[in-house]
């Protein structure tokens, strides 16, 4: 464990971990109108939306690479967003266009679809009882926009690559919280600059201040940095007292939730937290579709600091080197268990934790083959 801390200086978690822990056819698509306009493959798309193993490179491939939207809609307009915040379905609709548009589609993963599945997540996690009975409707208003917006305008780059080579972001946020600073004030400033997309304009100061306040805390939340206390805060004021408490049922013990804010911001946290970093919790398919995406975003981060002479924050993702299994194994090892263990353990959540076993006996499989990349070689079929 004293690797955490050795040397740990502005890097995030994972860099760090990585650093030390060696060893379809897009045709044109028209945005649609309401939600009962969208066109008949998609819709029966997000006839599984609710299910944690939706596919969301489906509706990638079938949205031309914009999932947030339609997503976005059908999600929403599930959870009453329209109607809390007093907005028509244009002004929501025009808001998740604008937001959608401001991801990098030439990430490799942090891109719209890497929102969508946040929002996917976010939005099962949201049906769970106990979490459900814990939050108002407030809180999940705020969870749903902050999972839209959580990392919106993403450089493809990492906190510490901006810190290195002195990013007009990292100048701006005085090298803390670059990217999730950014992603906050970003999509707030967009969002009120034109009353088209304002999906605020109808709300009261207070609520607003309220909600606002609650995404904002969300989104920095995501901070790696940050990781092992939002975690050990959840298990210590939210998991401990629960397990103590016999005597009062599920129910009780959640809607007794709603008199103590602090710990509904604990709860709200971790909800974005574990769905930020859920693809090692989705089916094995779509489990490595995502550690190939992750993989070639840190290759090409290493590649340009090669190129600009820059420190090379993970050396363990170089692609003439790294092996795939390996560092999913390390991730899962350092940030993933601990966390679902624990946000299981609260929000029940058994499905999650069985394709996590099975996706790493994947990675341990490959490992032990000694193969480096995302399948066996026999597996390859693209
Ligand atoms: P965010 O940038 O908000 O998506 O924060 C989540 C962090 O976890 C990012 O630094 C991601 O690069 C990292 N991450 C998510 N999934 C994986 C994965 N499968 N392997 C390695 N790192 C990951
Ligand atoms: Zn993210």
């Amino acid at each position: 464990m004293e690797i955490i801390f050795d040397g740990l200086r502005r890097l995030s978690g994972n860099e760090y971990m990585f650093s030390k822990n060696t060893n379809l056819s897009h045709s044109h698509l028209s945005v649609p109108n309401t939600i009962n306009d969208v066109p008949p493959c998609i819709a029966q798309l997000l006839d599984n939306e609710e299910s944690w193993d939706f596919n969301i490179f489906e509706l990638e491939a079938v949205t031309n690479k914009r999932p947030l939207v339609y997503l976005g809609l059908k999600v929403f307009g599930r959870f009453g967003v329209p109607e809390f915040l007093n907005c028509s379905e244009a002004t929501l609709r025009a808001w998740l266009q604008m937001i959608e548009a401001n991801y990098h589609s030439s990430n490799a993963y942090h891109n719209s679809t890497h929102a969508a599945d946040v929002l996917h997540a976010t939005a099962f996690f949201l049906g769970k009882e106990r979490v459900k009975g814990s939050l108002d409707h407030l809180d999940e208003v705020a969870a749903l926009i902050a999972a839209t917006i959580h990392d919106v305008d993403h450089p493809g780059r990492t906190n510490s690559f901006l810190c290195n080579a002195g990013s007009e972001l990292a100048v701006l946020y005085n090298d803390t919280a670059v990217l999730e600073s950014h992603h906050t004030a970003l999509a707030f400033q967009l969002t009120v600059k034109d009353s088209k997309c304002n999906i605020f304009k109808n709300i009261d100061r207070n609520h607003y201040r309220t909600l606002r306040q609650a995404i904002i805390d969300m989104v920095l939340a995501t901070e790696m940095t940050k990781h092992f206390e939002h975690v050990n805060k959840f298990v210590n004021s939210i998991n401990k007292p629960m397990a103590s408490e016999e005597t009062s049922s599920d129910c009780e013990y959640a809607a007794n939730m709603k008199n103590f804010p602090d710990n509904q911001t604990l709860i709200k946290r971790m909800m974005i937290k574990c769905a930020d970093v859920a693809n090692p919790c989705r089916p094995l398919e779509l489990c490595i579709e995502w550690a190939g995406r992750i993989s070639e975003e840190y290759f090409a981060q290493t590649d340009e600091e090669k190129r600009q002479g820059l420190p090379v924050v993970m050396p363990v993702f170089d692609r003439n080197t790294c092996s795939i299994p390996k560092s999913q194994i390390s991730f899962i090892d350092y940030f993933i268990t601990d966390m679902f263990d624990a946000w299981n353990a609260f929000a029940h959540l058994p499905v999650l934790m069985q394709h996590l076993a099975n996706n790493y006996k994947h990675w341990k499989m490959l490992d032990e083959l000694k193969c480096k990349s995302l399948r066996l070689p026999s597996e390859n079929n693209n």
